[in-house]
Order: structure tokens, then C-alpha cells, then sequence
């Protein structure tokens, strides 16, 4: 399969390439454009969305990137990314802006502050994974198209995916957690989609 992109802007993108490595999938480290062809799909890590905002203005990647997520390039958001995907936000700076695509409303710093960041096990489509919430979002409501793939036990969900687009509240990457990759990898290789910009 073609190289899996990872938007390497801001963030926890390091962790993502490893992970991906780890698999045995190729990575392309994408901070231009014109990176976005010739990739099978993108992860959109965790960090700081108001950044990661900014600086996909600052870096032109902003409006071919919405237009792909239109066209049903598989993308996989986590925490910052997850707030990127959403159509709707709660909790966003005044000029905050998201790519959108994922019929969602998300709720920034949900839990708390970053000491009230908590490591958990979280069922993913009935497989238990290891999951940090840092700083995390919480995905308060969705559109009708929308999957739940994890909730909490006091039923917040914190994993959706919307057609080729996937979406979590927490970060697998930093506890060398691989079953939502997995999961991301197979979406690429069945989406099969031919980026052409
Ligand atoms: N709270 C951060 C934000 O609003 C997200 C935190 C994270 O990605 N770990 O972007």
C-alpha cells in the first residue's frame, strides 16, 4: 500500500510515525501541500488544535486538505486531531477554526486541566485498548451517519468514525497501544483512494 501521511505540524506526530512503523507501514511526514499526494491516508495527531488551526492557514494545507476529507480521503484524528474533524465545537477559542467532516459536536478540555490527565483501558470495537486522555476532548453529540466505537462506562463517547473518517478522544500512541492503527491501516487499504492534486 501506499505511505500513510501524518500531518506534522504540531504534536505528538513523532509517536504516530513510530506506531505506524512499528506496523510496518511507510510514513510520509507532511508539512507542505504538495505532500498530500501519493499517501493512502492521514493521521492528524494529538497536540494543541488552536495551533495546529493556525498553522495549517500558515502552511496552505488547510483548504486541500478539507477538500480531500470531502472527496472521502480516509483521515484519523486523534484528541487535537479528533477537535480538527469536528463540524462542531464547544469550548473553542473565538477564531478557532476546525477541517470538519465528521458530523460531530466535541467539547474541548472536557476532563480538566492536564493534571487531571488519566491513562485507562477503553473498549474499541469489543477489543480493550490502552488509552492516555490528555487534555482531552469529549464527543457530546452525533449526527445521525456517525459510528460510535467507544464509550466510557459512564456512557461518553470518546471513538466515532463517519465514513472514512475516524475519530478519538484519547491517545493510543503514547502507550505503545496499536489496535486503533491496525484498525486505521485496514481503512486505508479498503478505501484504496487516489489522492490526485
Ligand atoms: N486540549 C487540546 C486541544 O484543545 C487537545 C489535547 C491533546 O491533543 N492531547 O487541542
Amino acid at each position: 500500500m501506499l505511505p500513510i501521511g501524518v500531518l506534522c505540524l504540531q504534536g505528538d506526530f513523532r509517536e504516530h510515525i513510530a506506531t505506524l512503523h512499528s506496523l510496518g507501514i511507510e510514513t510520509v511526514a507532511v508539512r507542505k501541500p504538495s505532500q498530500l499526494k501519493q499517501i493512502s491516508g492521514l493521521v492528524i495527531p494529538g497536540g494543541e488544535s488552536t495551533v495546529i488551526d493556525k498553522l495549517s492557514k500558515i502552511y496552505e494545507i488547510r483548504e486541500p486538505l478539507i477538500k480531500l476529507i470531502k472527496d472521502g480521503f480516509p483521515v484519523f484524528g486523534t484528541c487535537a486531531g479528533l477537535i480538527m474533524l469536528a463540524e462542531k465545537l464547544l469550548d473553542g477559542t473565538p477564531t478557532q477554526q476546525t477541517f470538519g467532516g465528521l458530523d460531530i459536536t466535541v467539547q474541548r478540555n472536557a476532563f480538566g486541566s492536564q493534571v487531571d490527565s488519566f491513562e485507562s483501558e477503553v473498549s474499541f470495537k469489543g477489543e480493550s485498548v490502552s488509552a492516555a486522555f490528555i487534555r482531552a476532548p469529549i464527543v457530546a453529540e452525533v449526527g445521525p451517519s456517525v459510528e460510535v466505537l467507544s464509550k466510557l462506562e459512564d456512557g461518553r463517547i470518546v471513538a466515532v468514525r463517519q465514513g472514512n473518517l475516524l475519530g478519538i478522544s484519547f491517545h493510543p500512541e503514547v502507550t505503545g497501544e496499536t489496535k486503533v492503527h491496525e484498525y486505521f491501516v485496514e481503512m486505508c487499504k479498503t478505501a484504496n483512494f487516489k489522492t490526485t492534486n
